[in-house]
């Protein structure tokens, strides 16, 4: 087939290569000068272990398939990784109780590795940490997210595939036995396809409403979420991910490393209505009073604000968080077209 994924964004990319490894003719076509401008480059680069989400959704499935899956393309392409492990931690009774939960979840997403430890274990493994205990996940990790999409990019020239970048989709209509898709921007025109990836992020219910036919009470709401890190101005303290227990919409303000051993803080969580990407200084505040249950350590001045992204969701605060969204042909019955809506973390952990 002539296969159009829309959006060169990890998730994207991942799917034009396996489309180009199993012999279709693939296009990528993305509304920027680059692969991974969007959400891909704007997140805490974490290969989750798939811990936290319900037993047979598919961020549980895809998570710790795609998990597996990227350690081994890691170490095949030499893409830079590191199976550093993470911490969970509790400081409370309250939050003793909701990583046992997080265990027993784990568990029976078939998360291997998963174990209770006490304080002193914990403290034995990272000196500075204040907790009663901690949930231990040795197969969670880092990856350059930038390293791994070249590779699939890579990949998918390789294979006969390219990307047309500064390409916007901007309508796309079904008219058997094709899709005609109408592009903006350098090379404005329009091409046919036997099949229609819709792969834009926080594009993808703009894009879904431009497609002829398409049932309108099949686009999801999009909820923005976003996510602004702080950077450490010193001396990294750990060497593992350390968590906090999540929170509504995300996963706590936690440690991340990057591959050099550098330390930040983040996501958390903001609720907008309208992209945004500054990073207000004076969130700071919380984030030392939410760092200091776990890390009381943590010294005066020491945070400075870094970069934030946007998570794609579905739902309203408070709700209960939605599950990703693969719109096919059984869904909205229309032929050869997926939509992807509310890919949000673990999206990368799931790319593949
Ligand atoms: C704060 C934060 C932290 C996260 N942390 C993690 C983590 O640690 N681990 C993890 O597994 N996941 C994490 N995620 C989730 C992960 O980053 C995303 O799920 C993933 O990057 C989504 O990739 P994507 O390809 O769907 O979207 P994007 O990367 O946004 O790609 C979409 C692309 O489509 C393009 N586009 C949009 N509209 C059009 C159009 N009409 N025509 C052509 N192109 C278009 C955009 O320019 C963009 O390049 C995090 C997300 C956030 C926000």
């Amino acid at each position: 087939m002539q296969v159009l994924v829309v959006g060169a964004g990890v998730v994207g990319l991942a799917i034009a290569r396996t489309a180009a490894c199993r012999d279709h003719d693939v296009i990528v076509a993305e509304a920027t000068d680059g692969i991974g401008n969007g959400i891909s480059s704007r997140n805490s680069e974490v290969i989750h272990a798939g811990i936290y989400y319900p037993t047979g959704s598919l961020r549980a499935r895809h998570s710790t398939r795609g998990r597996r899956m990227l350690y081994q393309f890691c170490a095949a392409h030499g893409v830079a990784h590191n199976k550093c492990g993470k911490l969970i931690v509790a400081t409370d009774e309250a939050e003793f109780a909701k990583v046992e939960t997080l265990l027993a979840q784990g568990r029976e997403n078939g998360v291997e590795g998963l174990e209770l430890i006490g304080g002193d274990a914990a403290r034995a493994l990272e000196a500075e940490l204040n907790c009663i205990g901690a949930l231990s996940s040795p197969e969670s990790g880092i990856v350059d997210s930038h390293g791994y999409m070249l590779a699939l990019w890579g990949d998918l020239e390789d294979r006969g595939g390219s990307i047309a970048f500064e390409t916007p989709v901007e309508r796309l209509s079904y008219s058997a036995p094709h899709w005609q898709v109408q592009f903006g921007g350098r090379d404005a025109g329009t091409a046919a396809f036997d099949a229609v990836v819709n792969s834009t992020g926080l594009g993808a219910q703009k894009l879904a409403r431009r497609i002829e036919g398409y049932p309108a009470g099949m686009v999801p709401p999009l909820v923005l979420a976003k996510g602004n890190y702080f950077g450490f101005a010193r001396r990294p303290v750990f060497s593992r991910l350390i968590y906090p227990t999540p929170v509504d919409g995300g996963l706590g303000v936690h440690v991340t490393l990057d591959l050099a051993g550098r330390m930040r803080f983040g996501p958390d969580v903001e609720w907008i209505d309208h992209e945004s990407y500054t990073v207000d200084p004076r969130r700071a505040e919380t984030f030392y009073q939410r760092i200091r249950t776990y890390w009381p350590g943590l010294p005066d001045g020491s945070l400075v604000p870094d970069y934030c992204g946007i998570r794609p969701k579905l739902t309203a605060p408070g709700e209960k968080p939605a599950d990703f969204m693969i719109a096919a042909e059984p869904a909205h019955g229309m032929l050869r077209l997926v939509n992807l809506f509310g890919i949000e973390s673990p999206g990368l952990t799931s790319s593949l």
